[in-house]
């Protein structure tokens, strides 16, 4: 496995792999890796000759007042874990070697991004959008592999992929989930042991919803209502959002249909978590 940490070194391994012909699986992340991170590597692996990884934590799509300065970080286990799926190259660049001083130029959407995250984190799908299209153009990947675990992420990719002919297939993955039922996050370790219990509100909120759904309920409102509601049973949850939107264009609807995301964002104290399904 290659470790890189300069785009020079990542652009000579790829470029001899292209010259012999051989498709490149990409999976972009922050690090702290864990199985949600391995299943998209596992599925790159699959369906390609060699498999990169990025690890990265992106200053730029970081407000403010966010985590990134306590972002959790451990290159060591996530060599090791990439080594265990049989990654072929690690991109691990220094914020300096991504952004160099005269940087000033960003990849933004008008749609997609009003609602849901969007909404609640100004400039965080600028700052994605930007390092995904960097990544891109450094890895000249074939394919490149998203979780559903941020299904706007995915749905914003998408577009911006389409609306700007990047050359490269965009696969979304399922979400991958603890044993209980709490969405993997690399953010879970900010969770205290009370913290950790109450955060099982989330994925239990949804199934709820789920299940109304699956009853033959179609009025949104009713169906963010009961997650709403079942959300604030617990004391420890406070809600940031609950929507329901169209998945590809995240645009919010009355009537709950097919490809429908129901989409939750609930701070459990400090640590703000995501999760959602999309209906079939
Ligand atoms: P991150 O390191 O949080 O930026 O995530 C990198 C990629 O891993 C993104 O495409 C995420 O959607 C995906 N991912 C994170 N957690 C999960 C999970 N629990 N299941 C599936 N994919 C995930």
């Amino acid at each position: 496995m290659d470790i890189c940490y300069t785009v020079k070194e990542v652009r000579t391994k790829i470029n001899e792999w292209k010259k012999q012909g051989l498709t490149v699986g990409f999976v972009p992340t922050m690090g702290y890796l864990h199985e949600g991170h391995k299943s998209l590597m596992e599925a790159a692996r699959a369906h390609n000759d060699k498999v990169a990884v990025s690890i990265f934590v992106n200053p730029m799509q970081f407000g403010p007042s966010e985590d990134l300065k306590t972002y959790p970080r451990d290159f060591n286990r996530d060599i090791k874990l990439c080594e265990s799926v049989g990654v072929d190259l690690i991109f691990h660049p220094e914020p300096s070697e991504m952004y160099d001083d005269n940087f000033c130029s960003y990849v933004d959407m008008n749609g997609l991004t009003a609602e849901l995250c969007g909404k609640s984190r100004p400039g965080h799908f600028r700052g994605v959008q930007t390092v995904v299209l960097k990544l891109f153009n450094i890895v000249k990947p074939d394919r490149a592999y998203f979780g559903q675990k941020d299904a706007q992420q995915l749905a914003v990719i998408k577009r911006m992929v389409a609306d700007l002919n990047a050359d490269v297939e965009i696969i979304g993955c399922p979400i991958i989930r603890e044993a209980d039922g709490l969405a993997k996050s690399s953010r879970n370790t900010y969770l205290s042991k009370d913290e950790r219990a109450a955060a099982l509100i989330l994925s239990k909120s949804l199934d709820l919803g789920k299940k109304l759904i699956e009853q033959g309920e179609t009025d949104a409102k009713k169906v963010i209502e009961a997650i709403s509601n079942n959300i604030k049973t617990e004391p420890l949850a406070r809600i940031d959002y609950v929507s329901a939107v169209d998945f590809n264009t995240i645009k919010p609807v009355d009537k709950i249909g097919k490809s429908v995301l129901i989409a939750i964002a609930v701070y459990i104290g400090k640590t703000r978590l995501i999760d959602n399904f999309i209906t079939d």
